[in-house]
């Protein structure tokens, strides 16, 4: 049996924070781990600048909505689905991914989730485990699932290891240069080619 594992932002959908930084014109929100390693810091910075704009839960979720998928991931994700049991690993958080999963057809995702108020407010998060995408595709092959893993950034590279085989999906060139090893793809005919190829050899 073999278990699609596909990473979301960068893969089927923007990178939520930053294009939410854009959309709102709030540009601290784009900050991501590189601008600030501590992720907890960075979180609690960012339902920091949330509460002080006044956006809750259902104003991000609408801006979320009109993002939408990237053009051409809901044709790629239907045809991975016919071919493969597709689970999604992500370090989002369900209450903003459900706007997008919805445009996708509501495939399988495996990610973190916020605490909201009545009033909406994001008070906090919660991370459903550390390393939490390396410990999935770990936790897979107990089931007996062979993985083939998809990412497009540094945070992937611990599942793509762990998975019987990994692919990369337009990386940026440093995570090339580090990872050799996996087949870099930059539309989703590479990845769906990817995918066969590596179904075929695991
Ligand atoms: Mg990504």
């Amino acid at each position: 049996m073999q278990l699609a594992c596909l990473d979301l932002e960068g893969v089927l959908v923007p990178e939520i924070w930053i294009e939410f930084a854009k959309r709102t014109n709030i540009p601290e929100l784009s900050r991501t781990t590189r601008d600030e390693p501590d992720y907890d810091r960075l979180m609690q910075g960012r339902l920091a600048i949330l509460a002080q704009h006044k956006l809750g839960l259902p104003d991000i979720q609408k801006v979320i909505a009109e993002m939408g998928p990237l053009s051409g991931a809901r044709e790629f994700l239907d045809w991975l689905r016919e071919r493969f049991q597709v689970v999604i690993l992500s370090d989002t958080f369900y209450e903003f991914a459900m706007p997008l999963m919805q445009q996708l057809g509501y495939p399988a995702l495996l990610c973190h989730k916020l605490e909201v108020d009545a009033g909406g407010v994001v008070r906090n998060y919660v991370l459903r485990q550390p390393e939490a995408k390396r410990e999935s595709v770990k936790a897979f092959r107990t089931l007996n699932f062979k993985t083939i893993a998809a990412g497009d950034s540094y945070n992937d590279t611990a599942m793509l290891a762990e998975a019987d085989a990994g692919i990369l999906f337009r990386p940026p060139q440093n995570v090339i240069d580090e990872f050799p090893q996996y087949p870099v793809t930059r539309s989703y005919e590479e990845l769906a080619a990817a995918f066969e190829a590596a179904s075929r050899s695991i």
